[in-house]
């Protein structure tokens, strides 16, 4: 069977693609490199003190996903249905400083007022900085489903940073503090990320936080069955080596092991490294190639999984995120040290059956394990072994010390390293997000959804957002491009309608 569209990578936002492109007529092939399709949506099985455990690797919670909200009405707009649980509306992230605590509620006006509490001397301070990324939120079109909004184009939105912002403000140590705190949720530094990123990500978390039951797979199965039931196909261990052009318009892809496959749309949704060395040298100008080809990567991701005892009592603790930070700025999160308690983003989802699960999420540099970069996961030798204890044995420290209900409660079953991201979601230097969505990466510097050739599109988290709402919406943003952006999103309001 011919296909009309191609599309490499089938992580949420190639999926999202092909789906949307179904819709209209169009029969989408998924390639897939891996042997299972989701990209970071993929989770993993370990035997635990308790049983088998089923592990989420890129979806703790997402936002955004209120009925109503623009992810709810993005997977409505799919037609499959994602089984999910609202977070804490009084302390869905719980921000752990040396100088104290800070939960984060749920609703801008609600973070307005816990901010004002702890920094009454700011309320007017507060007040502009909320009103910004409410707004800021609303001027971006994909997110706010609004055809007219013009964010996209607002220099200053994508070139001042969230620090530069916040000294402009005056915003004291401590409200800029707990203002970055959750920069995890997009891994860059406050001098770093643009305005509109941080708007976005926190934003989406801030309105719609909701965990996803049974993780990953249960938004990976039904995007795969619906792609499906619209005619589309998967193919997984289907890794693409480069993309065929014919005069000015592609022609298909020929696969590593020489396959060649036609069609007369082609979408990469991957990693923007990896994108550039599968187009076609001269598919971008030679500038946006080269900051393609050199982008920096978000830092390492190092994360610890495993269980927690039913003895331990969760009251106050459990069905929280926990961003402890060993420091009161939380840049440090971009600083990790082999040596004493490390940062780390906890997740301890509600119970659903089985076991409880725990998850915390600590920053790595690539350069640690580097020199393990040609060998093959599960094949890699003791001394590796001995540096992933220690990385998860400064993870523990952190945790018990903060969160000391947890002492003696939990059972590290496993840890993944960059290289582990690397070899399963293919980020060449297993950054957390992948590409960096820092100001050098977005806006007029951003990776292009267009390229030279006609048919030939990119598209994925590094050209948007990170996060499963995020790459979703680049997902949509590239369908846009191909049908036509404002049309689309007009369809997706009328067909989205909560009842
Ligand atoms: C540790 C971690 C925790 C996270 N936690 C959260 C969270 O709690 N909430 C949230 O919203 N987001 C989270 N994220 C981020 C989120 O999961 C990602 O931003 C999002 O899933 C990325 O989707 P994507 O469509 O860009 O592609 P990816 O998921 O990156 O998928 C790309 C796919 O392309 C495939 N591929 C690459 N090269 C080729 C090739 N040559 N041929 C064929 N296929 C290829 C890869 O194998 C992969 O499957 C987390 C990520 C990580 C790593």
């Amino acid at each position: 069977m011919t296909h009309s569209t191609i599309i490499v990578g089938s992580g949420i936002s190639g999926l999202s693609a092909a789906i949307v492109l179904a819709k209209h007529g169009r029969t989408p092939l998924v390639l897939e490199a891996h042997n299972v399709p989701g990209g970071c949506m993929q989770m993993f099985q370990r035997r635990g003190p308790q049983g088998a455990c089923r592990f989420d690797t890129g979806v703790h919670y997402v936002g955004s996903l209120s009925p109503g909200q623009t992810m709810w009405r993005l997977f409505r707009y799919l037609g499959v249905d994602v089984p999910t649980v609202p977070l804490d509306r009084e302390c869905f992230d719980r921000i752990s400083l040396p100088s104290g605590d800070f939960c984060v509620p749920v609703g801008w006006d609600k973070v307005e007022a816990a901010l004002k509490r702890e920094c009454p001397a700011e309320a007017a301070k507060i007040e502009l900085y909320v009103a910004k990324m409410v707004r800021v939120e609303a001027s971006l079109n994909w997110h706010s489903l609004n055809p007219d909004a013009e964010g996209a184009y607002d220099r200053e939105l994508f070139e001042t940073s969230l620090e530069a912002y916040l000294q402009g403000l005056g915003a004291s140590a401590r409200l800029r503090s707990l203002i970055c705190a959750q920069s995890s949720l997009y891994a860059v530094r406050a001098a770093e990320v643009p305005l509109a990123i941080h708007a976005a990500v926190v934003g989406s978390a801030v309105e719609g936080p909701h965990y996803v039951e049974g993780g990953g797979d249960a938004i990976t199965k039904p995007l795969v069955s619906r792609l499906q039931e619209l005619g589309g196909e998967l193919r997984v261990r289907a890794p693409v080596a480069r993309v065929l052009v014919e005069g000015d318009r592609t022609t298909g892809v020929e696969l590593v092991n020489g396959e060649v496959l036609e069609a007369g749309e082609v979408i990469l949704a991957v990693h923007p490294r990896v994108a550039v060395k599968l187009l076609p040298e001269d598919a971008y100008r030679s500038a946006l190639r080269k900051r393609m080809a050199n982008a920096e990567e978000c830092i390492g991701a190092f994360v610890v999984y495993g269980t927690v005892d039913p003895a331990a009592d969760l009251t106050d603790v459990g069905g929280h995120n926990h961003y402890l930070l060993r420091e009161d700025d939380p840049d440090c999160f971009y600083d990790p040290q082999l040596q004493g308690p490390a940062d780390a983003i906890v997740n301890l989802p509600p119970p659903m059956s089985g076991p409880q699960l725990f998850s915390a999420l600590g920053s790595a540099r690539w350069e640690w394990f580097e020199k393990w970069e040609n060998s093959r996961t599960l094949r890699r030798d003791a001394e590796y072994g001995a540096l992933k204890d220690r990385l998860t044995s400064n993870i523990i420290a952190m945790v018990v010390q903060r969160i000391p209900q947890l002492r003696g409660h939990i059972n590290v079953i496993d840890a993944s390293t960059p290289l582990t991201l690397r070899d399963y979601a293919g980020y060449p230097r297993g950054g957390v997000y992948g590409m960096q969505p820092g100001l050098s990466a977005q806006g007029r510097n951003g990776v292009r959804r267009r390229t030279r050739y006609a048919g030939l599109y990119v598209t994925g988290a590094g050209t948007g957002t990170p996060g499963i709402f995020g790459a979703c919406v680049t997902g949509f943003g590239v369908a846009g491009a191909i049908l036509g952006t404002d049309a689309l999103i007009n369809e997706v309001r009328e067909a989205t309608h909560p009842a």
